[in-house]
């Protein structure tokens, strides 16, 4: 915890190799329960890897994940949300034949809650969301933008200390990211939950993450305030290849 009371996850010299690969170098970092913390980096620089590691799915061949000095993952990916790490995946993993209200609602129960607080909070994510009309609507019905955004509310449910959004606007057009960014900024506040968000969507992490860690070829390259990271000249180079004048260009990156 910092000194305000507030969970902290450390990730302390994390390296993880798959055979002769080193998906992660020796990564740092630190996140907070009240903030919104967006890890960026090009095609294979690690960032899932990273999202596995901190949900307990992936073992860091060195170095440790803690969340408040509790190994995270030690027993797996169950242990890991039983302390409160959730998490949403690239490929939505909603009960496609259940209602989006059922979805939710499942999610809280396993949480702990009983039916009928379960019910209360999934109906509480969806108003949140604006989306209360889909509740009764199945979950194979659903548009693509709209399953990633249920699959945001699903791990919310969980009431999770920390979730893990790995390029949750992918795919939405251009009033759906931004809307996205909007209800992403706003979940630290609202759930007490921070957020690690990974997003090759640049505008969406500019405008919703208080910190940026940058990773490249699986080492840090970067970390800093928005600002500073689209002026940072190795960012640039990672993302440009040494060809952009004036930073980061705050459009999509891949
Ligand atoms: P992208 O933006 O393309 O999703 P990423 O930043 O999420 O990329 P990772 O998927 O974490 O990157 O991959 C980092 C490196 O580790 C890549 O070289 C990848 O090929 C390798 N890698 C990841 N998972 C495995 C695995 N299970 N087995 C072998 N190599 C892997």
């Amino acid at each position: 915890m910092n000194e305000r009371g507030f969970a902290t996850i450390t990730v302390a010299n994390v390296s993880v190799a798959f055979g002769g690969i080193a998906a992660l170098t020796d990564v740092s970092m630190k996140l907070q329960q009240r903030e919104v913390f967006g890890l960026i980096g090009p095609n294979g620089a690690g960032k899932t890897t990273m999202v596995n590691v901190l949900s307990g799915f992936q073992r860091p061949t060195q170095g440790s994940v803690t969340l408040d000095g509790i190994e995270i993952g030690a027993r797996g990916p169950h242990s890991a949300a039983r302390i409160g790490v959730g998490r949403t995946f690239q490929a939505g993993r909603l009960f496609r034949d259940l209602t989006v209200g059922e979805n939710l609602t499942i999610a809280a129960m396993g949480a702990g809650m009983g039916m009928r607080k379960a019910r209360w909070r999934a109906g509480a994510i969806l108003n949140w969301m604006g989306c209360e009309d889909m509740a009764q609507q199945r979950c194979d019905s659903l548009s693509y933008g709209n399953e990633r955004r249920i699959g945001i509310g699903r791990a919310l449910a969980l009431a999770p200390k920390f979730v893990l959004l790995d390029e949750p606007a992918s795919g939405m057009n251009d009033a759906e990211s931004d809307a996205l960014m909007r209800l992403i900024a706003s979940i630290p506040g609202e759930f007490d939950c921070g957020v690690l968000l990974i997003e090759h969507n640049m505008e969406v992490i500019m405008g919703a993450c208080e910190r940026i860690h940058v990773l490249d070829g699986g080492r840090t390259i970067a970390e800093g305030n928005p600002a500073a990271i689209m002026h940072n000249p190795d960012v640039r180079r990672a993302y440009l290849g040494d060809k952009g004048k004036g930073g980061v260009t705050p459009v999509k990156a891949a």
